[in-house]
């Protein structure tokens, strides 16, 4: 008898996790709870295989030998908690596409900074001319691709809920940039099982892998200790470091490895502030663990754009920059934002609350100026700010917003979208509210250059 898979969630990763496991000749059932999208919809009438919407069936969910979760579906939700209690395995598409490939995983995870560091280390990859895919979090999925095509390398961003669906996954490259408490609701409001689910990322590698994790953060350093690794520990670090692994100053990145140092000028960067060093520390030494040369490596880094809706620059009306840092759900990403600038900054923050503490951002916010709230309840930001921001504004239209950063800002000063918070009492998402502001700001654009 055909082993039954059953899919729970048929987004990108579930559709993709879908039509391997049919490829590979299992009995496959999709059941999501929501609207199955169109173009999805279609993949799986090609394949022919059958799926429900709407609704979890659970006789045709609980007869399966395995299940494959969306990393969105909570584990609280009953099906998933009916699933565990017949000890059903509840796994991660990655967990079941690295089952098919032949090639080495790079794994990347961190609350911030994943994207980049995935997409960068990818890019540097690509252009030295490896064979490497691009999966997990972002684009499309590595199940999805390898029905048609393996890599020798594989790049995938993992979020934690992706590393809770990890059982055998064994990565020879995991990563872990940093830790600040984020998603506390699907931990039980408990750091310390946000903090074991990213150090799990390490738990299957053996002495041929390596670890590679940002050791000045916080809740990393104070957590290191607990944890056995028996991969190569390589720390990254802002201070010289005796032993192997990569840090940076202010004119280079210094890769220390197998007792040879490697340095890279700052000025081959295209992605700026301090957080984006650690990102490029990450990627250089992870291309330097897959056997790049540094000329290689030299010449790839200026040719890296940096990924939308991240501090990317939309453009310049008179000297003043418009930045669309959109994706900062956090606190700590914003710190970072208003740390990569000297010049004073018009900050537009605002959106869903996600529990914010917004004293975090005293020691960065002094080149604040003014400050545009840009959500519906922004009670908390004018609370904290209003005795250290000369200025504190409120609009709910981002045209407006971006035009009173306009008017606030002289020559070479910065207007900033860096939210600290969720979208969705505006826009339906980071990306739409960023896209936004690239509109607003070409609108503004327009009407200076007519007048
Ligand atoms: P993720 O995929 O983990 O959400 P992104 O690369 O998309 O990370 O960046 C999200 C936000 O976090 C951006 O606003 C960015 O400026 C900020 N950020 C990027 N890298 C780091 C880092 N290493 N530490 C802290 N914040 C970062």
């Amino acid at each position: 008898m055909k082993r039954r898979i059953i899919i729970l969630g048929a987004g990108e990763s579930g559709t993709g996790a879908a039509l391997l496991a049919k490829a590979k000749g299992y009995d496959v059932f999709v059941s999501d709870f929501g609207i199955i999208n169109e173009a999805n919809k279609a993949k799986l009438v090609q394949a022919e295989i059958p799926f429900e919407e709407g609704k979890h069936t659970e006789e045709l969910i609980l007869n399966a030998h395995k299940i494959i979760k969306s990393p969105g579906i909570a584990t609280s939700v009953e099906i998933v908690q009916k699933a565990f209690a017949k000890n059903i395995p509840l796994i991660d598409e990655l967990e079941f596409a690295s089952k098919y490939t032949k090639g080495k995983i790079i794994a990347i995870t961190g609350t911030n900074g994943k994207s980049t560091t995935t997409m960068l280390t990818y890019h540097i990859l690509k252009e030295a001319g490896l064979s490497v895919g691009l999966g997990g979090n972002i684009g499309k999925s590595m199940a999805g691709q390898l029905i048609s095509q393996d890599y020798d390398w594989w790049v995938l961003e993992c979020s934690s809920f992706q590393i809770d669906g990890f059982v055998d996954f064994k990565p020879h490259i995991a990563l872990l940039l940093n830790i600040t408490p984020d998603h506390l609701d699907r931990y039980d409001y408990k750091v310390e099982n946000y903090v074991a689910s990213k150090f799990s990322l390490f738990k299957n590698q053996d002495k041929a892998d390596y670890a590679l994790l940002y050791t000045e953060d916080n809740l990393i350093k104070a957590n290191l200790a607990k944890h056995q690794f028996a991969s190569k520990l390589l720390e990254l670090k802002f201070e010289d470091i005796p032993y192997e692994g990569a840090y940076a100053n202010p004119s280079g990145i210094i890769i220390n490895l197998n007792e040879q140092r490697h340095t890279f000028s700052q000025d081959l960067l295209t992605i700026k502030g301090k957080h984006n060093q650690t990102n490029a520390m990450a990627s250089i030494l992870t291309s330097k663990l897959a056997k790049i040369k540094n000329e290689r490596i030299a010449d790839s880094l200026p040719k890296f754009k940096s990924i939308q809706h991240r501090l990317e620059s939309v453009g310049s009306i008179h000297g003043i920059e418009f930045i669309n840092d959109s994706k900062a759900t956090n606190v700590d990403a914003v710190y970072y934002a208003l740390d990569a600038f000297t010049r004073p900054i018009i900050w537009i923050v605002g959106g869903v609350d996600k529990g914010n503490d917004y004293s975090q951002l005293d020691v960065v916010s002094t080149n604040v100026k003014a400050i545009i709230c840009l959500g519906k309840d922004n009670t908390k930001i004018k609370e904290h700010f209003k005795n250290r921001c000369p200025i504190i504004e409120e609009t709910q239209s981002m045209e407006e917003a971006v035009k009173m950063g306009y008017k606030l800002s002289k020559d070479r000063e910065i207007v900033l979208l860096s939210p600290a918070c969720a979208s969705f009492d505006l826009y339906k998402n980071y990306e739409d509210r960023g896209n936004q502001f690239r509109l607003a700001f070409q609108l503004l654009e327009r009407e200076i250059e007519l007048k």
